[in-house]
């Protein structure tokens, strides 16, 4: 190292360093740009359904990746029959299997059944109601597990603590634009391994016009 440079090096005051801490951890913590995704019909299935609908031993194959690290759309899909024998047909599987088989349709797609759903975070079935979903090897009587999933916002730790909410809490995600929403109730879902990323439903999708619009803010 030259000698003037050795001199400079030595001479950098508290306040210097100080300011470059400041932009490092400034930088760090900086958040990436919101990302809300409409998510279209589909369901989650357990290795023993996969199994029935598909057959024994069947894996899935990736049709998509999704934005979620290690979530992919499958390119395998199914039929769900409703009570009075109505269907929807090319309901899209998600990977990874899960421990129970959950599928997620919006308010227009019960009703297109004739299910009545309630509202639910992803992982919270009993009492709802089921299907019969079939596919090219087999069929399963789903007895619980059809839901509408609640709007929800996906987050890591730091990310969490940035906006200062804890698993479970609830934020308002306001929507601009022509068809401006703002939805009261998006619950918080952290995970280590989760993007800052809102996930709705279709019909809220269609509902706020999300398509129109980049003007879109999280709040506490
Ligand atoms: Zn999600």
């Amino acid at each position: 190292m030259p000698k003037d440079d050795t001199i400079r090096a030595a001479s950098i005051t508290r306040a210097e360093i100080e300011q470059i801490v400041r932009s490092v951890v400034t930088a760090q913590l900086a958040m990436p740009e919101l990302r809300v995704d409409a998510s279209a019909r589909h369901l989650h299935l357990c290795q023993e359904d996969l199994d029935t609908l598909f057959g024994k031993g069947h894996e899935l194959h990736v049709h998509r990746p999704l934005y979620q690290e290690g979530n992919y759309a499958a390119q395998e899909t199914v039929t769900i029959i409703g009570p009075r024998s109505r269907l929807i047909s090319n309901l899209r599987v998600l990977g990874p299997l899960r421990k129970k088989t959950q599928v997620e349709l919006a308010f227009t797609d019960a009703i297109s059944l004739g299910l009545d759903l309630p509202i639910r975070i992803s992982g919270d079935t009993a009492g709802t109601p089921g299907a019969l979903l079939m596919g090219p090897r087999g069929v399963v009587e789903l007895k619980e597990g059809v839901i509408r999933a609640a709007i929800h916002v996906h987050m890591n730790p730091a990310e969490a603590s940035h906006f200062g909410v804890r698993q479970g809490d609830m934020m308002k995600l306001r929507i601009g634009g022509a068809a401006a929403v703002t939805f009261e109730r998006v619950a918080v879902r952290i995970d280590p391994t989760s993007r800052l990323n809102v996930h709705m439903d279709t019909d809220e999708a269609n509902a706020c016009g999300l398509h129109l619009t980049k003007d879109i803010e999280l709040l506490k």
